[in-house]
């Protein structure tokens, strides 16, 4: 009885075993990702898109022209075709930008005491009217105001009608993104009081020739036309004694004469769609998704070597791929949604400095603290097809993710590509980690920037024709894949810790 007790047992064991065995495998099946919507992407689609997105029609789809516009369009109509909710505050997927076509004066000179400064030498008009000035120079540290330190550079200080000399950059930071960013804040704090003119003294560590190149020229900026007439330019020689003079607080007699700038104002946007989550609970969390879809125009506007037989800059690879790569996911996360929510954020102007995503970062159509994760995608080009460039490895907890994401494409990760050139803080998705956002950006497979790359990178010949479509493919896929294991995970991604934007991580999502 016993024994035959004992088999029973064993036998039931054996059912509930071979049972729970058909369960977990069915279980299983139903889970493998290649049903999954991502794994169908379809080759010509991709084709078709990136073609398209990389025509010569689209010129190059340099911020603020007819072919960004069109390129605009083109995602907004496959945003709404898709289901894409337009969201509040946005006009029909657009969030509109402000921008000004600037043309600073061409000539312009400064007399500070018996110091003589000249455009094109060690002076650098970036803004002006037609006018002389005679009046005295001041001194304003870095014409720097911050209510929260309580730091004012203008204190006991009257500039009404004055040519106020400051320091370039901000007080604490002498990095070059926090300088150019400063600029249109010190600019409006001269104007607001009174000074006639802002002359800022250079002091980065860039050579001079690259400055002033870089600003001589014309040049896009965020903003509107400025109706103030003050004059603003930039002037080399802070070892001079005129402005030690000025330093030690002694105001010296100026002479100012400026050409007149031809400054437009003209508008771009981002685009946005946003798809409903399927968890009730965790679609109140957004992942952002996010590309650059602006490239750098035609002729002598795209920096490169252009001819008479092709003065195009098509921008296949940089970055009509990083949009094919978003479009593709979009499609398939509409058709299997994830548990959370998703943002799909094509972003212009990232040529021109991240503006558009900086834009968003500063006037986000979804609030940023319930946006959980930013994948960026954006890349120079590829010269491996075997593997996906992770700009962000290590810092965000999601490294398993994008693993799980790459493996069943035959993709490998290559961590931190080009460590020297510090993409992480020079792509898009920097706009959002420097507001907390956990973040990272998907490259196009390199290791560094060699002549392999540098034959495409921002040169007429990145074109759609030149490109391996089976690794494009791969590419598309592994994006969608890597997102949505991302927006279905349970646990939300965080800096690690020690890294630099751990801090703003912690007071965006209110964490201790
Ligand atoms: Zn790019």
């Amino acid at each position: 009885m016993i024994y035959q007790n004992h088999s029973r047992r064993l036998m039931k064991k054996l059912l509930l075993f071979a049972f729970l065995f058909v369960t977990l495998m069915s279980l299983r099946a139903q889970q493998s990702p290649a049903g999954l919507p991502e794994f169908a992407i379809d080759r010509s689609q991709v084709e078709s898109q990136l073609r398209y997105l990389a025509s010569d029609e689209l010129k190059g789809r340099r911020t603020g022209s007819e072919g960004n516009n069109i390129a605009a369009k083109y995602i907004a109509d496959r945003l709404q075709e898709l289901g894409y909710t337009s969201p509040e505050g946005a006009d029909q997927y657009f969030q509109k930008i402000p921008f000004v076509a600037k043309r600073p004066p061409k000539t312009g000179s400064l007399k500070l005491g018996d110091l003589t400064f000249t455009q094109g030498k060690d002076l650098i008009m970036l803004d002006g009217v037609e006018k002389t000035l005679e009046t005295i120079a001041v001194f304003a540290g870095y014409g720097w105001v911050d209510e929260t330190s309580g730091r004012d550079d203008y204190k006991g200080l009257n500039v009404e009608g004055k040519v106020v000399i400051v320091l370039s950059g901000k007080p604490e930071s002498s990095d070059p993104s926090d300088v150019f960013n400063a600029m249109g804040t010190k600019r409006k704090l001269a104007a607001e009081r009174g000074a006639a003119a802002l002359v800022e003294v250079y002091t980065l560590s860039y050579p001079w020739q690259f400055f002033s190149r870089y600003f001589g020229r014309e040049r896009i900026e965020p903003g509107e036309v400025n109706q103030d007439e003050m004059l603003y330019a930039w002037i080399q020689g802070a070892d001079k004694k005129a402005i030690a003079d000025l330093r030690a607080g002694h105001p010296v007699q100026a002479e100012f004469t400026s050409g007149a700038s031809n400054n437009q104002n003209m508008a771009s946007q981002n685009v946005i769609g946003v798809l409903e989550g399927s968890d009730p609970e965790l679609k109140e969390e957004y992942m952002l998704l996010t590309a650059h879809y602006d490239h750098v125009g035609t002729g002598k506007q795209g920096g490169g070597a252009y001819g008479p037989r092709d003065s195009i800059f098509n921008g296949a690879r940089d970055n009509a791929m990083g949009v094919v790569a978003l479009l593709t996911a979009a499609e398939a996360l509409a058709k299997d949604p994830p548990k959370r929510s998703v943002i799909i954020l094509a972003v212009t102007a990232e040529e021109i400095g991240l503006l558009g995503s900086q834009y968003y970062a500063d006037h986000p159509l979804i609030p940023l603290e319930k946006t959980i994760f930013n994948i960026n995608t954006d890349g120079a080009g590829f010269n491996i097809t075997d593997g996906v460039a992770l700009i962000g490895w290590n810092r965000t907890g999601t490294d398993k993710w994008v693993e799980m994401g790459l493996n069943p494409f035959g993709l490998e990760v290559i961590p931190e590509p080009a460590r020297e050139q510090n993409l992480f803080d020079r792509s898009d998705n920097v706009s959002f980690a420097r507001k907390g956002v956990p973040c990272l950006t998907f490259s196009p497979g390199f290791r560094e920037f060699d002549r392999e790359l540098m034959q495409y990178y921002h040169q007429v010949t990145d074109e759609a024709d030149s490109m391996d479509f089976d690794y494009v493919l791969k590419f598309c896929r592994a994006f969608a894949y890597t997102s949505r294991l991302i927006a279905d995970s349970d646990i939300r991604p965080m800096w690690v810790k020690g890294d630099k934007y751990e801090a703003a991580g912690k007071m965006l999502y209110q964490q201790k």
